[in-house]
């Protein structure tokens, strides 16, 4: 429920009201930033109806929020969220590029790896310490030790760095080593993992499930954000379609009915998106063009000995390429680099 005040409502109405809403049960909210003063309450929609707040004379509309999504919703939050991650904005006017390789496998590719997307205009860091493999005989990732040498390679190169987390017994490590946290495409619903990643006060990246439908996905963020997390990025990395020709297929029309429907950034993932290196700059460039907030792209310097993700990964020359078509994409439709 969205709540408008009246314009020569008392100062104090606002605390009054939020106060009525909670003593209902109710999760009350205070939008600052707008020119009226609007409030929200969400909960239960019955209990909404019975505090008839419609009556109360320093109220001058009461309007429900639509989206079965409510904090996640445009509606109830007009204004486009920027993300900090580790002082890197996402959301803004600067397209955010995050590159590097599938999983941290030596320290030595790592720097590499993370040199040469940083050198080419890369500005967060990605890697995964843990790492969801469809059969239990790939390389899952080295873990605890994984996150070490990803902290120390994004500390030498000064960059922010996000990385997943499969396990809640997990969060702890990766928030303290990480300086956003990612949701993977196979964890999208797994609610337990977005309560607890919600409430670990990092930046998240909110992988879309390779089956979700964009409701879901929104859904999904919506547990993260009623955790008390209104840190939130999405991040398209394509689903599961009758088309085998490419590993999924990359769901650009998520990113202006996504942006249309929430104030939260939006990302998109070429890499996952097509599995095959060479398809991965155009798509990526496709991804700006039609609005999304930033890139999160596979960079590997050697991909044809990479453990985990070679197909897909950029070599460092073809994302230095990537980068420089990229700029003029960019400022077509309003961007930074
Ligand atoms: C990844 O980013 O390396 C990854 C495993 O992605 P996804 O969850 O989208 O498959
Ligand atoms: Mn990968």
């Amino acid at each position: 429920m969205i709540i408008v005040l009246s314009p020569n409502a008392p100062a104090d109405s606002a605390e009054r009201l939020l106060g009525r809403i909670k003593d209902a049960g109710l999760q009350p909210l205070h939008m600052p930033g707008t020119e009226r003063v609007v409030l929200g309450a969400l909960g239960d929609e019955r209990i909404l109806a019975e505090l008839a707040l419609d009556s109360d004379p320093d109220v001058e509309s009461v309007k429900p929020i639509l989206a079965p999504y409510k904090l996640v919703s445009r509606e109830l939050h007009p204004h486009d969220t920027v993300v900090d991650v580790g002082g890197v904005p996402v959301g803004g006017s600067a397209l955010a590029v995050i590159a590097g390789p599938c999983a941290v496998e030596t320290q030595d590719q790592l720097f590499a790896s993370a040199k040469a997307a940083q050198d080419s205009g890369a500005t967060i860091l990605r890697a995964g310490a843990y790492k969801p493999r469809t059969s239990p005989y790939g390389f899952s990732g080295h873990g605890p030790a994984g996150l070490t040498i990803l902290r120390e390679v994004a500390d030498d190169l000064g960059m922010p760095v996000v990385t997943e987390v499969m396990d809640t017994a997990d969060i702890d490590a990766v928030a303290d080593h990480a300086d956003a946290l990612q949701i993977g495409a196979r964890n999208m619903q797994n609610f337990a993992l977005l309560r607890a990643v919600g409430a670990a006060g990092r930046p998240v990246l909110l992988k879309r499930g390779p089956a979700a439908k964009i409701e879901e996905w929104l859904l999904a963020a919506e547990y993260l954000m009623a955790a008390g997390n209104d840190q939130v990025i999405l991040c398209e990395r394509g689903i599961r379609t009758f088309e085998t020709a490419t590993r999924n297929t990359l769901d650009l029309n998520a990113v202006p009915y996504v942006k249309s429907k929430t104030h939260l950034p939006i990302v998109v993932d070429p890499s996952h998106g097509t599995g095959i290196r060479d398809l991965v700059p155009p798509m990526a460039l496709a991804g700006v063009a039609c609005g999304a907030d930033g890139l999160m792209v596979e960079v590997h310097c050697n991909p044809p000995k990479a453990l985990s993700d070679g197909a897909q990964s950029l070599f460092p020359a073809q994302f230095a390429e990537l980068m420089r078509t990229l700029r003029p994409v960019a400022a077509a439709v309003g961007r930074t680099l």
